[in-house]
């Protein structure tokens, strides 16, 4: 009988096939008391266990395709640091010695312990890194079972499968970066977790490698049987199970539609970006490693519009990057982008982006009551001053090998500009006095605290540019914790307060002849992208995949004819709900096949006759 579960839409796109289940990994475990004389012995079997795994994670990390996904990369990283974690290894040993468990209850027993710390965080993010120790102890438990690593669950869960000519999904309770990997030649079209939220790993990558994919569909792995008809779509967030003959043929037409869209969408990567009233757009990249410039290039980015340089300094169990480390991956990417710019921001570290576990729990629970309010980003490295030169000092060398801008996040008073601006002079005497080559940087600010926008005339005279960081502004105009799924229904681009805000600072910026971009999601967010041109946007930068689909939004725009919508869009109350229509209209109708004449999609009420 056909029904439907409901989970979190984590990556675009409708998968069709038959359902693989991937039983709940747990292994069962013996459990049984070593005698006194066998404890070394013990030991030394977790041990090797824990050498085999690190060695197979290891070689997966070398292995890794020049085009894998950089988040891959970094999961590997997580699972290697939580392999060698003393919390997991030490403890472990401690059962075995102390308790005289035999190595695998010793370490499913230190699994429980820590898998309830973990459900104890208040950190979705930190929570959700529970899965991976789970992964990598599965991964010791299959050694310690079996003597060698890397039985891959779902290569066996898939073998002789595809012969039956079938499509097919996934379904699992969760699923490991690992396994992602072994996936990665194609054999799912997409899947469906039980568990994971929308920062949880699974999602990011499945998002990097652009596969359907609904995670936290809670029974999922329960209800769907092998083999079940399944229909998966991620931008709704609905798994159908087996599903009537009409509406999978219904799914298949919206399908087919989508992927001609996206084939044709792919012609666009080249086409210059102007308006069709001859307005020139600039389509920038956001990025996180150095190596993602050549993803931004391959969509047609004409530069990097944010370079959000706190993933060099996290996960790193507080060992930052020095100044030469740094150095390298800033001209990694400035010469990766021959000649286009690149904004590096400097680093934004705190809130919900922790530099590594300890430290994380440490900013939550020792030091900032509200983190999101706390000490993060220009207010962190003003707090850290030599850390922060360094960052400058190699930000300013990278300079001399291409177009560089230099970002600061989340400014809200002018002292803090003033003291960069001290901090920047020092940084370049230093270079100076080293005899180091360096080059010059346009400065620029994120507007993502309200206080910015409304003071931007003041901000404006220190800097070249500034940039919208939507996500953050929303956040705090709206006093939403953008991380806390309880009030997540809350957050909404859509609030009137926030689009004047977004809109006063476009004016404003052009007004005084500067520079404006906006870099947050609303970027990348095509419904966005007519109502951010009719505000005089001109520099959108957002996730390199989300670079097409917003070009063909601007070439078919005329934007002069939406700026005289403007005011009515934005002096309506509420406008949620006609926006939310509109865009699904849109939707409908198929972006950038409007029309001339045709209504707008976002317009809040029908545009004067
Ligand atoms: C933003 O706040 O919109 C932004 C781009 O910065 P981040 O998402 O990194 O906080
Ligand atoms: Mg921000």
């Amino acid at each position: 009988m056909s029904f439907q579960l409901f989970g979190l839409p984590v990556s675009k796109g409708v998968a069709i096939g038959r359902a693989v289940l991937v039983a709940s990994s747990r292994i069962d475990v013996a459990h049984y008391y070593v005698g006194e004389p066998e404890i070394d012995a013990e030991i030394g079997r977790l041990r090797a266990a824990r050498d085999i795994v690190a060695t197979g994670l290891t070689a997966m990390k070398e292995d890794l395709p020049t085009d894998a996904p950089a988040e891959l990369s970094a999961l590997l990283d997580v699972h290697l640091m939580l392999l060698h974690d003393e919390t997991l290894s030490g403890a472990t040993k401690h059962w075995i010695r102390e308790r005289h468990y035999n190595a695998e209850w010793a370490l499913s027993a230190q699994l429980e312990v820590l898998a309830r710390q973990f459900d104890d965080m208040e950190d979705e993010y930190l929570r959700e890194r529970k899965a991976d120790l789970e992964q990598v102890v599965e991964r010791l438990l299959g050694v310690l079972a079996r003597g060698v690593d890397g039985a891959a669950p779902l290569a066996a869960a898939s073998s002789g499968r595809e012969a039956s000519g079938d499509p097919l999904v996934l379904v699992a309770n969760d699923i490991s970066p690992a396994d992602i990997l072994q996936w990665k030649g194609g054999v799912f079209l997409g899947f469906v977790t039980d568990v994971g939220g929308k920062t949880s790993h699974t999602a990011i990558v499945a998002r990097s490698m652009d596969i359907p994919a609904v995670v936290g569909a809670r029974e999922a792995s329960r209800l769907i049987r092998q083999d079940d008809w399944l229909i998966i779509d991620g931008d709704a967030g609905t798994v159908i199970v087996d599903p009537p003959p009409s509406v999978i043929a219904e799914y298949r037409a919206i399908k087919s539609r989508r992927d001609t869209g996206r084939a044709g969408l792919a012609r666009l990567r080249y086409l210059p970006s102007v308006t069709r009233d001859g307005e020139h757009v600039e389509l920038l990249a956001n990025i996180e490693q150095p190596g993602d410039a050549a993803a931004a290039l391959e969509a047609g980015a004409v530069g990097i519009g944010l370079f959000r340089s706190e993933f060099l300094f996290m996960n790193r169990g507080g060992d930052l990057p020095g100044e030469d480390e740094q150095f390298e991956a800033y001209r990694v990417a400035v010469v990766s982008m021959k000649g286009l710019p690149v904004t590096i921001r400097t680093v934004d570290i705190g809130a919900d982006k922790a530099l590594d576990r300890m430290s994380a729990n440490e900013l939550r629970h020792e030091h900032a009551l509200n983190p999101a309010l706390g000490l993060r980003a220009i207010r962190w490295s003003l707090s850290e001053p030599a850390m922060f030169r360094q960052q400058l000092r190699a930000i300013l060398r990278a300079a001399a090998f291409g177009k560089v801008r230099l970002l600061l996040p989340m400014v809200a008073h002018l002292s803090e500009v003033r003291q960069t601006l001290e901090a920047l002079a020092r940084a370049r005497q230093q270079l100076d006095d080293a005899g180091r080559a360096y080059g010059t940087v346009e400065l620029g600010a994120m507007v993502e605290i309200p206080a910015a926008a409304l003071m931007l005339p003041a901000f404006l005279r220190y800097f070249d540019f500034v940039s919208i960081g939507t996500n953050d502004l929303i956040q705090y105009t709206l006093a939403i914790d953008r991380a806390d799924e309880a009030v997540a229904h809350l957050y909404n681009p859509w609030h009137p307060a926030v689009l004047q805000l977004v809109a006063q600072t476009i004016a404003t910026a052009r007004a005084a002849g500067k520079g404006v971009s906006v870099c947050g999601e609303m970027a990348g967010e095509p419904a966005f992208s007519e109502l951010l041109l009719a505000m005089g946007l001109r520099s959108f930068s957002m996730h390199p995949s989300q670079i097409v689909t917003v070009k063909q939004r601007v070439l078919a725009t005329d934007s002069s004819q939406w700026a005289s919508w403007l005011p009515r869009i934005l002096g309506a109350d509420d406008p949620e709900a006609q926006c939310a229509v509109a865009a699904r209209a849109v939707a409908q109708t198929g972006a950038g096949l409007r029309a001339p004449d045709e209504a707008p999609s976002l317009v809040l009420s029908s545009p004067a006759a």
